[in-house]
């Protein structure tokens, strides 16, 4: 029986997950549960799958969780605040964590579980590309395992089953990316946030899901392939694939390409790190070959989608930069969705940051935790700044 704790179990990825663990009820219980704020998502939840523990990341809502979980009559224990998100990941009562709270939020909990040798099933994407090989060094000293939920990079893993020696027998990865909802529309100018969220394929989080308009999404997962499969840049390349079915491809040495395809559904990825060596339902629909249509591939615009070029540059000149990058998107993100920023003006903040910040390696998780205040402090800036010129 694996006893699952889930980092942020009120979100798309959270949803997700709870879905795939209710379809095996024999090999999976959960043991904590966390949200930022939503008490009454998150009580639901307790209701239905009775953890031992509930976080709310937002301390004050503890009264409010604890009385949530009184009325709906659950014995789940309320606890509050990130310090509790750390420690019911190292919890000795789960043996697995699934890290899918968004941004580098997530960064702190996952390492704990990282720390305490947990199987950890990584969509926070963000708390990678922030920490780099810090979290990688994490896992390997706390001997723990650490597998992906990221549907390219979960693709990547099922291709390089049986490839022995990465370095060698590998020419390239090839992750895919729908293009986004903007992928054939000319005038990124007047982009609203409702247009951004609304993903051709997928249904997500709203900062995934703007990340996805503007190719970032894809930048990021680069720099996450490159540190889960320890490659460099120039052997990673990125193709635009809108019907969504192959998840990415494997090059090896003798030019033989390996591709994971199945229909776009997140429970497909989850069940096969939950179960990981095995394979158990998803509730994924079957591939239907004879009636897919045509599967198309592109090169992606890095004019009109300049993130995903910033996000090579940054993974190229290394040190600090991915950090950097991470943390100046996510604050012009979060501005984009509050209408404070016009979509193309996402990536002129970030390249802002990324030229004027101090871009030395971070030695230690305290620096990296530094470089991402400093970068979201200097991103702040930047939209203050653009805003008083433009008016917007
Ligand atoms: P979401 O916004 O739907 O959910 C985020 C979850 O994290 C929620 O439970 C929320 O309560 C919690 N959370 C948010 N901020 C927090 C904070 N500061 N402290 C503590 N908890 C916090 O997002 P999502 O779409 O589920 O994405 C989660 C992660 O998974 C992201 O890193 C995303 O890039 C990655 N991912 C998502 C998908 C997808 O299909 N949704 C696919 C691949 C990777
Ligand atoms: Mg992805």
């Amino acid at each position: 029986m694996r006893r699952v704790t889930i980092l942020g179990a009120t979100g798309s990825i959270g949803s997700s997950s709870l879905d795939v663990i209710a379809r095996h009820r024999d090999r999976f219980t959960v043991s904590a549960l966390t949200a930022q704020s939503n008490v009454q998502a998150l009580a639901d939840l307790c209701t239905r799958f009775r953890p031992a523990v509930a976080v709310i990341a937002d301390a004050a809502k503890e009264t409010a969780l604890r009385e949530a979980l009184r009325v709906r009559n659950v014995p789940t224990q309320a606890r509050a605040g990130t310090a509790a998100l750390a420690e019911v990941a190292a919890d000795g009562q789960c043996d697995t964590v699934i890290a899918a709270i968004v941004g580098a939020a997530g960064l702190l909990p996952t390492l704990a579980a990282a720390r305490a040798g947990k199987r950890v099933l990584l969509a926070n994407k963000e708390a990678v590309v922030c920490a780099g090989s810090l979290l990688l060094d994490a896992v390997k000293r706390g001997g723990a395992e650490m597998l992906p939920l990221d549907s390219e990079h979960s693709a990547l893993h099922q291709c390089l089953a049986g490839a022995r020696a990465m370095q060698r027998d590998v020419r390239r990865l090839i992750l895919t990316a729908s293009g986004g909802p903007f992928r054939t529309r000319r005038d990124l100018s007047r982009v609203t946030p409702t247009e951004a969220c609304a993903h051709p394929n997928w249904v997500m989080g709203r900062k995934i899901s703007v990340d996805s308009a503007t190719l970032m999404n894809k930048g990021l997962e680069v720099i996450e392939a490159s540190r889960l499969f320890d490659m460099d840049s120039g052997r990673i390349d990125v193709v635009v694939h809108p019907q969504s079915v192959v998840h990415s491809m494997v090059e090896f040495a003798d030019a033989s390409v390996v591709a994971q395809c199945g229909t776009p559904d997140m429970r497909t990825p989850i069940a096969y790190a939950l179960a990981y060596p095995e394979r158990i339902d998803s509730g994924s629909a079957s591939l239907n070959f004879l009636t897919l249509g045509a599967l198309t591939f592109e090169a992606p615009d890095l004019q009109r989608f300049p993130c995903l070029a910033l996000a090579y540059a940054a993974l190229r000149s290394g040190a600090g930069a991915p950090t950097i990058l991470n943390a100046a998107n996510e604050v012009a993100v979060e501005a984009f969705l509050a209408q404070r920023l016009p979509f193309m003006q996402i990536a002129v903040v970030i390249e802002e940051v990324l030229e004027r910040a101090d871009r030395s390696a971070p030695a230690c998780i305290d620096d990296v935790l530094a470089l991402d205040r400093a970068a979201r402090r200097a991103a702040t800036e930047a939209i203050e700044r653009f805003s008083t010129v433009t008016g917007a």
